[in-house]
């Protein structure tokens, strides 16, 4: 017998709204813009390497990626990209700053049902204004007890958070499309770590997924939450 859970951790992007797909269509936007300037074969490659050297330095979010863009951008036109082409990147980037929240279906209903139960703590990464505009867009805030807006999302992120808002890791579980940030480390700390793919996710964000832990769960979306609450308590 485990101890009841009393706390539940969510992550944000691509687990309670669309995100990735944003990204994604500023990538296509980025090679249309470039096209005429350089020739290049895998230009997304070139773009993770920049991405992932950048990670330590910007953290997760859309400035840093735009900043990205612009880096990639000089490196494939050896120096030549037209200022012209940096605006519209940065453009494009403001444009991803201001997309409208498009919450995932079963969000709401779900959140709504948990919140009078458990204790719902907003556990995410990100740029925290542009983090704190969607939670206020998506009209999901008042049914968590606590935001963290956190640079990275490691073992001690989770026991940290999971002590400070509920009763430990062990009678919390953590909900996310990412099994490198959301549900692997939160079961190292000790917790249930539930994954819900999202068709997109991230490269960078991709690990095996733990089948053997016993904590481990997958779930195909949101409206699966309560039966497994049920079972496992
Ligand atoms: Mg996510």
């Amino acid at each position: 017998m485990h101890p009841s859970i009393t706390t539940i951790g969510f992550d944000a992007d691509d687990t309670l709204w669309q995100n990735e797909q944003f990204f994604r269509s500023s990538e296509r936007q980025f090679a249309d813009l470039l096209s005429p300037h350089a020739k290049f074969d895998d230009l997304s490659g070139r773009l993770l390497a920049v991405e992932k050297r950048n990670l330590d330095l910007y953290g997760f979010g859309i400035k840093g990626f735009t900043l990205s863009l612009i880096e990639t951008a000089v490196e494939v036109t050896e120096g030549e990209v037209p200022s012209s082409v940096i605006a519209e990147i940065l453009a494009a980037g403001r444009e991803m700053l201001r997309h409208p929240v498009e919450t995932l279906p079963h969000v709401q209903e779900t959140l709504e049902a948990l919140a009078d139960q458990y204790r719902l703590v907003l556990i995410t990464k990100g740029d925290l204004f542009d983090q704190e505009r969607k939670l206020a867009q998506s009209g999901l805030g008042d049914f968590f007890d606590a935001v963290e807006i956190v640079s990275n999302k490691d073992r001690n992120t989770y026991e940290r958070i999971f002590r400070r808002h509920g009763d430990g890791p062990e009678r919390s579980m953590m909900i996310g499309n990412s099994l490198k940030s959301d549900v692997v480390p939160a079961i190292e700390a000790g917790s249930w770590g539930i994954f819900v793919p999202h068709e997109l996710t991230w490269a960078l964000e991709h690990v095996e997924a733990p089948v053997a832990e016993p904590r481990f769960r997958q779930i195909e979306h949101l409206a699966e939450l309560m039966p497994l609450l049920a079972e496992i308590g």
